[in-house]
């Protein structure tokens, strides 16, 4: 198996490379990736929990020096916030280094940060909430249709704090996995979502078939902020994955991909 969105003190991690690395050694994975957070805010905003993009040198080298003394391939990916007005300028931003994957995530729609908080969204009424969630579908849509990523982080991760869509499958979310397809992307297995208030691993399980309906190929990931959860929930994502229909996942090298059976 592989982990490869996995965060460390280059972000919202405590933990340097070189301890999870040495963790997915431990648990025995064939390929270990790290994906520290990165955001080029549309207002040139700031956040804590992500890498100044200054520091990119310095991770991708960082990567390189980890990589060497590792028992396994480290590959270099980035979990890169998609927004409509500064896609153009991630890419040209991270053209410049030698990405093996690139993961698109939404954690705004607008200025609503959709994972931050439980209040935010406790104060909405339920009209507001699913325009929260139709915003979201249709910003991966876009995310897909822009062509900067290479997998969709966490799909449906605005259901973290319980406020879920009334139904399992409505029309944006599908509309989004359509582009994702169309656009030749993966999405992960996200099982961070088992271990948050929503109790239910990222994508739901209608999505995920909906996914697999549609040829789009899977990862599963730990979205790991400490070295004990590079593989934390894999047993049940595995099954997820087969009662879906998967038979394999996928990985990159230098953003070309190959599958591995499950
Ligand atoms: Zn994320
Ligand atoms: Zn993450």
């Amino acid at each position: 198996m592989d982990s490869y969105h996995n965060h460390t003190d280059f972000s919202d991690a405590k933990t340097p490379l070189a301890e999870m690395v040495a963790a997915a050694d431990l648990a025995g994975l064939d390929e270990f990736g790290v994906s520290d957070h990165l955001v080029l805010h549309p207002e040139g905003k700031i956040f804590e929990w992500a890498m100044p993009p200054e520091r990119l040198d310095e991770y991708a080298a960082e990567v390189r020096r980890v990589s060497r003394a590792a028992h396994r391939p480290v590959r270099l990916g980035v979990e890169a916030d998609f927004f409509p007005a500064t896609v153009a300028r991630l890419s040209a931003l991270l053209s410049r280094y030698p990405f093996d994957y690139i993961i698109g995530s939404v954690h705004f729609a607008g200025d609503f940060l959709v994972d931050e908080k439980r209040k935010p969204w406790e104060n909405l009424n339920e009209e507001e909430r699913q325009a929260k969630w139709d915003r979201y579908w249709d910003l991966v849509a876009q995310l897909a249709r822009s062509r900067a990523f290479d997998f969709v982080a966490h799909l449906d991760i605005p259901k973290k704090f319980g406020h879920r869509m009334t139904e399992e499958a409505p029309a944006p979310a599908l509309a989004a996995l359509d582009a994702i397809a169309e656009a030749g992307m993966a999405v992960e297995i996200n099982t961070s979502g088992w271990h948050q208030p929503c109790r239910e691993a990222y994508p739901a399980p209608a999505l995920l078939e909906e996914a697999r309906r549609r040829g789009i190929p899977i990862l599963i990931n730990a979205d790991a902020h400490d070295p004990a959860h590079v593989t934390r929930s894999y047993g049940p994502a595995l099954l997820l994955a087969r009662l879906a229909g998967y038979t394999q996942t996928v990985r990159f090298k230098g953003r070309r991909r190959s599958f591995v059976p499950l």
